[in-house]
């Protein structure tokens, strides 16, 4: 590899240009600004680093991006996913130069999209140009998809991966995307949990009354402190919908060792937070329950007067909004059938549940001959054995990959823990950028070992 890494670092300042432009783009998918101008700018990248058959591919609202180097056939393709969209930049007065023009400071690149996720796949595409400038030729095929809805939820993705399977045809797919372990150790990151959000009302009387009356008419807020209760206890960390932990498909061996690899420094994050961290269901371990277990989380609840003063009303409704982080093998509709079941039995016929989003969960088995590649190549691109993350606590569209193409989706972040992605001051490391270029590279060189082995 090291001719192709010497190649990588003589044209680096070439490739900090074009990216540059890149991140002069603004691609904000949610506010509908610049999206379509930054799949162009993206597809241009594409037709120039040697990608071949770019398309541009309509969604019902943002465009797919689409390229590919067919070598044969016949050997493995890697498919390597990423997102051109972006967040909006608010607040504007927060950042110290302007986010859509980049600007190097500190050995970081500033600019909206640095990190997440522009810088990212731009290093996955300039790896492998450089493999193929160098080496004349790819010894395997390479696909790229880049989506533009990420930032909103990929509300497209699945549909489009389900309509084009024999154009995404491919035995692995990568992806790199967040963030490294904070001691800049690179991370290997094989696991994404699911997403499920509802919503509980609880109603009482047909009208707000005076409260007189709590010695006679019900009152939501209190029924639904008692259904909390029955969900979590507040103490720790344990779910108590009936069956809730039924299908969750519990770490191996090799996996709950791989996380114990992970440092943790339980007395920082206790003290970071200014809280004592939870037992769940078997261990306190920070990096344990990220990895592995569900979660439940209440993200806020309303109901009756909660303004200045005091107002002396019997509210007649309660409502609590819920997120629950799905791990494999649950399903986000099992779930709701659990929770219903769950309320009913208690008495709660009727609590109304309104169900938001939904999607599946999805983990590689860390003997996936491609997990060795892919740690390879790590070590490889940043000279430093990586942490293998069996699953981690975010969420990511590897599912969709995962269950509709059934090839393994693994994850190698290149930005730093304080990336700042979402939020001012969003930066990448110039060096993990670099070192990310090279890990891609090194991809190309190893992916076929895997396509040996299966
Ligand atoms: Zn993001």
């Amino acid at each position: 590899m090291k001719e192709v890494f010497d190649y990588i670092d003589s044209h680096f300042d070439e490739y900090l240009e074009e990216l540059f432009g890149f991140l002069r783009c603004t691609g904000i998918s949610t506010q509908n600004i610049g999206v379509q101008e930054a799949a162009e700018h993206l597809a241009n990248i594409m037709r120039s680093s040697g990608i071949e058959n770019v398309a541009i591919y309509p969604t019902e609202r943002h465009p797919v991006v689409f390229g590919e180097i067919i070598t044969d056939p016949s050997l493995p393709t890697e498919l390597i996913y990423g997102h051109y969209d972006v967040q909006p930049p608010e607040p504007y007065e927060l950042w110290e130069t302007p986010p859509f023009e980049p600007a190097i400071r500190d050995g970081r690149i500033y600019a909206r999209g640095s990190s997440d996720d522009r810088g990212q796949l731009f290093a996955q595409i300039k790896g492998v140009e450089a493999y193929k400038r160098v080496k004349g030729k790819l010894p395997v095929n390479v696909k790229f998809i880049f989506e533009g809805e990420e930032e909103i939820g990929s509300v497209h993705l699945d549909q489009f991966v389900r309509e084009h399977k024999e154009l995404l045809k491919c035995n692995a797919t990568l992806c790199s995307d967040g963030h490294m372990h904070e001691s800049r150790t690179p991370i290997v990151r094989l696991g994404h949990k699911g997403m499920l959000t509802f919503t509980i009302t609880l109603r009482g009387a047909n009208r707000d009354t005076h409260s007189q009356r709590a010695g006679s008419l019900p009152n939501p807020i209190w029924r639904m402190a008692n259904l909390l209760s029955t969900i979590r206890n507040g103490d720790d960390a344990v779910v108590m919908i009936d069956g809730f932990y039924d299908s969750v498909r519990e770490p191996t061996e090799k996996e709950i060792e791989a996380c114990m690899k992970v440092p943790f420094d339980e007395a920082g994050l206790e003290k970071s937070y200014g809280v004592k961290l939870l037992m769940n269901r078997k261990t306190s371990n920070y990096y344990y329950n990220l990895m592995f277990e569900p979660t439940c989380n209440v993200q806020g609840m309303y109901g009756g007067y909660t303004g200045e003063g005091s107002k002396t009303v019997l509210p007649n409704k309660a409502v609590a909004k819920f997120d629950v982080r799905l791990v494999p093998d649950m399903a986000p509709d099992e779930i709701i059938d659990k929770l219903r079941r769950h309320l009913d039995a208690r008495g709660y016929h009727d609590a109304e549940i309104e169900v938001g989003e939904g999607y599946y969960p999805g983990r590689v088995p860390i003997d996936n001959p491609y997990v060795d590649v892919y740690v390879k190549a790590v070590s490889e691109g940043f000279g430093t054995q990586p942490y293998i993350y069996p699953g981690s606590g975010g969420c990511a569209p590897h599912s969709i990959f995962e269950r509709n193409l059934g090839v393994p989706y693994v994850s190698i972040p290149l930005g730093y823990g304080d990336q700042n992605n979402h939020a001012p001051n969003e930066n990448l490391g110039l060096d993990a950028f670099k070192k990310g270029i090279r890990t891609a590279a090194a991809v190309v060189e190893h992916f076929i070992e895997a396509g040996k082995a299966e």
